[in-house]
């Protein structure tokens, strides 16, 4: 009998009110209870279709139609489940990665302030809505930066990513208004560098970069 997987919202790490000031709760409520819920009801719909058609219980699906859902939603899904634990109250979040992160961002980008530009650039010029992110190339275990439009348009495939920032307006419009620059700024107060540095270790932790035989 066909089973495929459905998906929930994980809870925050964090109370709605903890990113503040540069977050404020109203933002991150709506965001996590109304957006990011969205995208968990909208894939399993799309989930839900597949699994009728091949348990006979439809005759007919339009399947691009079904997975084109399925890539818009997921792809918010799994964003925002990156997003969230990728920040952390002021004091906590916020300064500069340590370790093994640091020397990577050091390889790849010169420095971290070259590499802080870069991706606040990134961020700053994602055409309408979309992400950037930090990410693990697995073909040479190398850092890259990334730009997504939606959740899943010019989405590199293959990329791990590892830092996300949401740059839909419903990320900062509240608060920011149309001044995306400031919320890209003040973001890096946020950013938890020990969840970034747990999920580059995760996926360079094998031997070779996934994708070398
Ligand atoms: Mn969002």
């Amino acid at each position: 009998m066909a089973s495929l997987p459905r998906y929930e919202l994980p809870p925050l790490p964090y109370s709605y009110n903890a990113l503040e000031p540069y977050i404020i709760e109203e933002i991150m409520k709506l965001h996590h209870q109304k957006h990011h819920n969205t995208y968990v009801v909208g894939a399993n719909a799309a989930l839900e279709k597949l699994e009728k058609y091949l348990k006979g219980e439809v005759e007919s699906l339009d399947v691009r139609a079904v997975l084109r859902d399925y890539s818009f939603n997921y792809a918010g899904h799994i964003m925002h489940t990156i997003f969230w634990p990728n920040m952390a109250p002021p004091g906590k979040g916020g300064g500069k990665p340590g370790g093994a992160l640091a020397d990577a961002i050091d390889k790849s980008f010169g420095s971290f302030d070259s590499f802080k530009k870069l991706f606040s650039q990134v961020a700053k010029t994602v055409e309408g809505v979309g992400w950037a992110f930090l990410g693990v190339d697995p073909l040479s275990g190398s850092l890259v930066v990334g730009q997504i439009e939606k959740h899943n348009v010019l989405m590199t495939a293959g990329l791990v990513p590892i830092l996300v920032i949401d740059v839909w307006e419903h990320a900062y419009y509240l608060q920011y208004k149309n001044d995306r620059a400031s919320y890209v700024e003040n973001w890096w107060n946020v950013v938890n560098w020990d969840d970034v540095a747990k999920r580059y270790e995760k996926a360079v932790g094998g031997s070779k970069p996934l994708y070398i035989p």
